[in-house]
């Protein structure tokens, strides 16, 4: 029994120590990155296979994880010397850190860190990226390695070149020695190959003013292909996209690159290696080593960061058509459309416009009904104004037929003495011709009674014209000085002496006044005498002319001075109660203004204002 328990305790302690290694091994990595990249620090290739990298390392993380990044510029430094200094710095760095996998981006980083792997980080595993095919056969990695492959092909490249010069028959290489090439050293052995029909030029390690010499004069059927320059030949380093942007600047032909980030910096495009994508490949196989996962058992394999992209604006500096660009291409640096560059702008714009033009027809329908009201309208105050005229002319019929009286019995008189006259032996012609003009006057006169009459049972729309306000006026009173001496009331017109000229209707600014005139002659009809009426005219301020009619009646109860204007308000046994309302409606539609008052002497007052025409 106490063996057996111990057996049992030795078994459960020997599991307890054995099972866990396996997990602690897996689950023990250290969730950091140290990246070492072959270029000088931010040179923006390698930068953008870094930012892919980190970027996919931080979304994708199961657990916080850090990236160290280190640039090593094996580009420009070289030799035993440089990567033992390189090395020791690195193991002072990084001595305290430990390091759960080490990213080598290049062929030439993967080469430094296989080398320094035993003594610097013995254990870790090794992710490689950008590493040509022909460079992974060459390092034959060991297991612990594993990593993305790139190819570009110089078949495509051509391929490319042909797309933007159709009738290619030659193109230029530009760029870097061969050896110094990274990822497009393995086209020297193709372009040595050649290619049928092709005439190849290279422009290869060449110092710059003999570059940019010989990209100026390239025959016209022909394109550039760019792989990169990195020295200008006298000892001078530059970024290989800086480079290409001088190059650019002097090249007579359309320049093919090879890589996303020589796109904006003068190339045409072409099939381009992505950075990002570079990157991004890299650090789904690292957070599949700190996951726990053997880097032996995750293969290398070429990834598919090749894509076709072209640069829009160098296609229209060497007026290449969308059409002839390789299927699937993607063109980046599109200058947008008016429309989609001015999208909100526009939008706005044509949405005022809209809503203007609605607005606009609101408006005039609007105003097409105010004016079909205005005409309604007047046509109804003509109508109103000619009962109302009428129903005067009734009123002053006994009299008008009074005025006429007189002149036709004086036309009968003066006509029978000329007979007498001429049936005498010796008739007194120049007697004769007194008489027939005294019957010319008279007939004139009770013409002008009837033309009087006439123009006030005229039934006439509304019309304005330049008036004077004085004739208008006087015509009035004219008009009423005999119905005044027949009703025993004392007449008298005080007009300005300059001109009032307004824009109105006569007749029925005529009726105005007649309106008044008759109104005074009623409140005064009780009136045993002094029965007295002044009109008066003048210019107020030089803006409006003001006509004025009193009377010695017995003025208008105060609170009653704005209710006259009434329709209907009548204090006349047999009155209608219009005659005001007509004349305020005849002086409004002249824009002019009508009021009662009543003087400190007795009577009343009504004032009439008109704006002066100008
Ligand atoms: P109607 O003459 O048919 O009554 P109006 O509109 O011309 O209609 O006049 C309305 C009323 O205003 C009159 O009934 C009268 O009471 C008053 N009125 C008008 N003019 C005068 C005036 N000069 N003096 C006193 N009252 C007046």
């Amino acid at each position: 029994m106490d063996k057996a328990i111990r057996l049992l305790g030795l078994i459960i302690l020997l599991v307890a120590l054995l099972s866990p290694i396996s997990l602690q091994a897996q689950e023990m990595r250290p969730r950091s990155v140290l990246v070492l990249d072959q270029s000088d620090r931010r040179g923006p290739f390698y930068y953008q296979v870094f930012s892919g990298l980190r970027a996919a390392v931080s979304a994708h993380a199961h657990a916080p994880t850090t990236v160290y990044t280190e640039s090593l510029d094996l580009n420009r430094f070289g030799g035993k010397q440089y990567e033992d200094d390189l090395r020791r710095f690195l193991e002072a760095k990084y001595r305290d850190r430990p390091i759960g996998a080490v990213v080598a981006v290049g062929a030439a980083s993967l080469e430094l860190v296989l080398r320094w792997r035993p003594q610097l980080w013995p254990d870790t595993p090794v992710v490689f990226a950008l590493v040509e095919e022909s460079d992974f056969a060459r390092l034959n990695p060991p297991s612990y390695v594993t990593g993305g492959k790139v190819s570009v092909k110089f078949s495509d490249a051509v391929k490319a070149a042909r797309a933007v010069v159709p009738d290619l028959a030659t193109v230029a290489i530009v760029g870097a020695e061969w050896e110094r090439q990274v990822v497009f050293r393995g086209w020297k052995d193709q372009v040595a190959a050649g290619i049928e029909g092709l005439n190849i030029v290279e422009i290869v390690g060449r110092p710059m003013p003999e570059v940019l010499a010989r990209v100026a004069a390239l025959p016209r059927d022909s394109a550039i292909i760019y792989t990169g320059v990195y020295a200008d030949g006298n000892g001078n380093y530059y970024p290989p996209s800086d480079a290409l942007a001088f190059i650019s600047e002097k090249a007579n032909r359309p320049i093919v690159v090879p890589a996303e980030t020589f796109l904006d910096a003068g190339g045409i495009g072409g099939f381009v290696l992505v950075p990002t994508v570079i990157g991004y490949e890299a650090a789904k196989r690292v957070l599949r080593i700190l996951d726990g996962e053997k880097p032996e058992n995750i293969a290398s394999s070429i990834v598919d960061a090749v894509k076709p992209i072209f640069n829009w604006q160098q296609m229209q500096r060497w007026n290449v058509s969308e059409s002839s660009l390789p299927a699937g291409s993607e063109i980046r640096f599109r200058e947008p459309s008016f429309f989609e560059k001015y999208r909100w702008r526009a939008v706005a714009l044509v949405a005022a416009i809209l809503i203007q033009a609605l607005l606009i027809a609101f408006l005039l329908r609007e105003r097409h009904m105010r004016r079909t009201a205005e005409v309604e309208s007047r046509k109804r105050l003509s109508e109103l104004a000619h009962v109302n005229r009428q129903a005067t002319a009734g009123e002053l019929s006994s009299s008008i037929a009074h005025e006429l009286n007189q002149p036709l019995g004086s036309i009968l008189t003066n006509a029978e003495s000329a007979e007498m006259i001429l049936r005498s032996t010796a008739p007194d012609l120049d007697e004769v011709k007194e008489i027939i003009s005294d019957i010319k006057r008279d007939d004139l006169r009770a013409s002008e009674v009837i033309r009087r009459m006439r123009s006030l049972l005229k039934r006439v729309p509304f019309e304005t014209k330049e008036i004077d306000l004085n004739q208008t006026m006087r015509e009035a009173f004219d008009f009423l000085s005999l119905q005044a001496s027949a009703r025993n009331v004392a007449f008298y017109l005080q007009t300005s002496p300059e001109a009032l000229r307004v824009k109105g209707d006569p007749v029925q600014l005529q009726q105005v006044i007649l309106n008044l005139v008759v109104n005074s002659m009623d409140a005064m009809a009780k009136m045993p005498y002094g029965r007295t009426i002044i009109g008066r005219t003048e210019v107020n301020g030089g803006a409006s002319a003001v006509v004025s009619i009193s009377d010695s009646g017995p003025g208008i109860p105060p609170d009653r001075l704005i209710d006259v204007f009434d329709p209907f308000f009548t204090t006349k046994e047999q009155g209608m109660g219009i005659g005001l309302s007509i004349a305020r409606t005849i002086v409004l539609a002249h824009n002019g203004q009508i009021w009662a008052e009543n003087q400190s002497g007795g009577g009343a007052v009504f004032h009439l204002s008109l704006p002066l025409a100008a």
